[in-house]
């Protein structure tokens, strides 16, 4: 992709503080971190959305996004990990190159995600919901 900025990244065309690579997968500091120590891990090849993404290229972002996990453990003294992945604009995702978030949390980073849980109406209308889903689930 032309114009995509971790197409650019995977090309070297731009900086970015490389923490892991391999022949498929790249994972670098996000320059916006959430917490200090934010990575993000993508594939070489451009992919996106998610749903149109290899199964196998999906795999290896999460192997790796696990060993950065243990890095942030290990290196940094991460408390906590979260690993997050905003598919579509009305999921906040910014950047149409698939990533993984990798955040290192500490008991005192003071970040608080807004996660305001909701209720049903009723047990129906959760189940009605479950059911609508498993009648379109592809495997
Ligand atoms: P998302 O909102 O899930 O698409 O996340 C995109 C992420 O890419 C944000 O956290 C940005 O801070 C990060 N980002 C954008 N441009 C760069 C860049 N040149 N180098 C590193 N991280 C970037
Ligand atoms: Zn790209």
């Amino acid at each position: 992709m032309n114009n995509c900025i971790f197409c650019k990244i995977v090309k070297k065309e731009i900086p970015a503080t490389i923490v892991y690579e391999d022949e498929h997968t790249l994972a670098f500091m996000d320059i916006g971190p959430i917490v200090k120590g934010h990575v993000l891990v993508i594939p070489k090849t451009h992919y996106d959305p998610l749903t149109e993404t290899p199964d196998e290229i999906v795999a290896q972002l999460h192997t790796v996004a696990k060993r950065i996990a243990q890095a942030q453990i290990d290196g940094l003294g991460a408390d906590g990990v979260n690993i997050m992945q905003n598919n579509g604009a009305a999921a906040g995702q910014e950047v149409p190159h698939i990533h993984v978030h990798v955040i290192p949390r500490f008991t005192d980073d003071g970040h608080h995600w807004n996660w305001a849980a909701k209720k049903y109406d009723d047990f129906e209308e959760m189940a009605e919901l479950a059911e609508k889903m498993l009648s379109s689930f592809h495997l």
